[in-house]
């Protein structure tokens, strides 16, 4: 009796253990192992147009090819994208208020930062006009612009938006070019933006430091988005009464508001703004690259199912406790290792995918989202062929797998396919927990589903006060600093399961009948119809 109880026993623990282990196909190792590599110091930071980064995607392309993975870029594996680097030259530039017919000149850096985005003019002048969080959204009837004079004026706002828009819609509308379009039909000539407290990942002191880096845009006339913004300035919150004085308002008062996604009020300033930029403008070039592994299915073979992920980091900066290097260990060294581990894994594993999986290494994405807005525009295979993108960038492995943040869960079926996938390996799912971070459009998944793709991103989620903690300690004092690099602790076992869940919802999608779809209450779902923007 007792022998062959023993060999049932032993059948019975060995199947579910044997099971589990064909699930479990990465141990985080191989994957710290590349990002040793991406995130060390010779690699620069890998900025954009940088020969750290170019040395980065030569030993990503390396590791293609030795993987067997076809090119599918322009030039091999690459495709080469042009930018235009623009850098202020800080000595030639000034801002100062003007009220009462007296001027009071403006600190940069202390006080505001000119940003790049837009294409600065020289000489900019106009009176001050508060507009809340300058947000005009007809579909869901709310219009901060409303009822206001604007021609000819700079306005000023908040980053935020109020509770009653859905946090998606909301984070497209805070784009730059979204948020530009109504502020232009309105007649305005400029932005003053004051970051909201409550969402600040980067204290004030760390955004300034490195305010004089160059910024990028895109060199083609097709994607420029700000045309007539003559000016754009980031204003210190700490210093934002100076903007608010003899208004009958202090910013304490509309920074309590906003921090609850309450309304906030619109109302004329009584100051004027005077500004000079001087701009040094430079023509760069740098690379996405593009690889394929075709699927088996004489139909389904010709689409594609796309992960993506951004290379490039913010490279060379000012120092900060001696160390000028970013090395951008999880952000986003993290994201691109995932994509060479699973391509890999599937392209040794005789798993038998139907569609054809498109990895994409994107550059230019801490400019704005740059190589994949040119990518998502100018695709190297056939447009309408992409069904889906998933998008890896900074999923920080901080603490052990129990639950992933879905951005974008409710916004297609591809967030069921997300969650049937993380459930079934013991991992609870969520929507987007801090809406005001706009973290959906803070990605290259957000070039993606301006096309009309639909697109998700996945990171590791905190699950007590305690994980919280670390998950925010991290932003304070690692996020775009030189200390996201080598030396700081994640979680192997963490990393590895995410890998998993990846590779599965990778095969999930490429295996299923049926294309991802939009749902049909989805805002995005528009792009999906035009095909483009
Ligand atoms: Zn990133």
């Amino acid at each position: 009796m007792k022998k062959p109880l023993l060999f049932i026993l032993i059948a019975f623990f060995l199947v579910p253990a044997l099971a589990q282990e064909s699930l479990s196909s990465f141990d985080g190792k191989t994957w710290w192992g590349h990002i040793k590599v991406l995130a060390a110091d010779n690699m620069e930071g890998r900025d954009t147009g940088s020969p750290g980064l170019k040395k980065a995607e030569a030993y990503v392309v390396g590791q293609l090819k030795a993987a067997g993975l076809q090119p599918a870029g322009v030039k091999g594996y690459y495709q080469p994208v042009k930018f235009e680097s623009r850098q202020l030259v800080e000595k030639e530039s000034s801002a100062a208020l003007v009220r009462d017919g007296k001027t009071e000149a403006l600190t940069l850096a202390e006080d505001a930062i000119f940003s790049r985005r837009a294409d600065l003019a020289a000489e900019v002048e106009g009176p001050l006009v508060f507009v809340g969080y300058g947000l005009s959204i007809p579909e869901k009837d709310f219009d901060d612009l409303a009822g206001l004079d604007l021609k000819g004026k700079v306005a000023v706002l908040i980053t935020g938006s109020p509770s009653q828009i859905p946090s998606a819609l909301a984070a497209h509308h805070q784009t730059a070019g979204e948020r530009w379009k109504a502020l232009r039909t309105a007649g305005a000539v400029g932005i003053i933006s004051i970051p909201n407290p409550a969402s600040m990942d980067v204290p004030w002191s760390r955004t300034s430091l490195n305010r004089l880096h160059p910024s990028m845009e895109l060199a083609d006339a097709e994607f420029n988005e700000t045309e007539g913004e003559k000016l754009a300035l980031a204003f210190n919150p700490a210093h934002a009464d100076k903007l608010f004085a003899g208004s009958g308002h202090t910013f304490q008062e509309l920074a309590e508001l906003a921090k609850d996604r309450k309304p906030l009020p619109h109302f004329p300033l009584t100051v004027s703004i005077q500004a000079k930029a001087k701009v040094k403008k430079k023509a760069v070039e740098s690379e996405n690259i593009v690889a394929r592994l075709p699927g088996n299915d004489p139909q389904l073979k010709n689409e594609y199912v796309v992960l993506s992920a951004h290379i490039d980091h913010v490279g060379i900066g000012e120092p900060v406790n001696g160390d000028r290097i970013y090395n951008g260990a999880m952000d986003n060294a993290s994201g691109v290792e995932v994509l060479l581990d699973v391509a890999a894994s599937l392209k040794k594993h005789p798993e038998n995918l139907k569609r054809s999986l498109l990895f994409v290494f994107v550059t230019g994405e801490e400019k704005g989202l740059l190589g994949s807005k040119y990518f998502a525009a100018h695709p190297t295979v056939e447009p309408k062929s992409m069904v889906a993108d998933i998008n890896i960038d900074m999923f920080r492995p901080l603490v052990p797998l129990k639950m992933l943040t879905v951005l974008g869960m409710a916004e297609s079926d591809l967030g069921d396919v997300a969650r049937q996938v993380a459930e079934s390996n013991g991992v609870s799912v969520q929507p987007d927990p801090q809406p005001l971070r706009n973290v959906f459009v803070r990605s290259d998944q957000y070039s993606f589903i301006r096309h009309g793709i639909p697109a998700l991103a996945l990171d590791i989620a905190p699950t007590t006060p305690g994980e919280k903690q670390i998950y925010q300690d991290w932003l304070t004092n690692r996020y775009h600093a030189p200390s996201d690099d080598l030396d700081q602790p994640v979680d192997l076992a963490a990393a590895g399961k995410y890998e998993d869940i990846i590779r599965l919802l990778m095969v999930k999608v490429a295996d299923d009948a049926e294309r991802p779809q939009w749902k049909t209450d989805s805002f995005f779902g528009r792009y999906a119809e035009t095909g483009k923007e």
